[in-house]
């Protein structure tokens, strides 16, 4: 028996093809906004995001989805949308390259605390070796 499924878009139940999330109903108009999407990329190449959900009533979501896919470098037009840090624009990941940089040394830096504090408890160890050599040094 066929699995049935909830549209989470207008909750009408039905049995989801392969991997749709969707009705085909909200499949077919998820495809109609997609494509205004990005016929209104092509149309307005300099347009923002923000610009762009207001125009085609499009979700953030899906056009950051359109962007990851390409969608709108397949019309010639590279979109840019805001990092998830600092706002700035960028044209593909999640933050720009100084936030991503940052991060990076954020986290180069606890990997260092955490090496630093590691080697810390160390010594226990070796400080009984050298105690040994100290004894030995003592004996002669
Ligand atoms: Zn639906
Ligand atoms: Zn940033």
């Amino acid at each position: 028996m066929a699995k049935m499924k909830n549209c989470p878009m207008c909750g009408k139940i039905f049995v989801p093809l392969g991997t749709a999330k969707y009705c085909p109903d909200c499949q077919d108009k998820m495809r109609e906004k997609e494509a205004e999407v990005v016929n209104y990329v092509r149309d307005n190449p300099k347009c923002k995001v923000s610009e762009l959900i207001e125009a085609t009533g499009a979700s953030e979501s899906m056009i950051k989805r359109l962007i990851r896919e390409g969608r709108f470098e397949q019309v010639g037009v590279q979109m840019s949308y805001p990092c998830e840090k600092c706002g700035k624009p960028i044209f593909t990941g999640k933050f720009c390259s100084e936030c991503m940089e940052s991060m990076r040394k954020e986290v180069q830096a606890q990997t260092a605390k955490f090496a630093a504090a590691s080697q810390a408890a160390k010594p226990a160890a070796g400080g009984r070796g050298g105690g040994m050599y100290t004894k030995k040094f003592e004996d002669k």
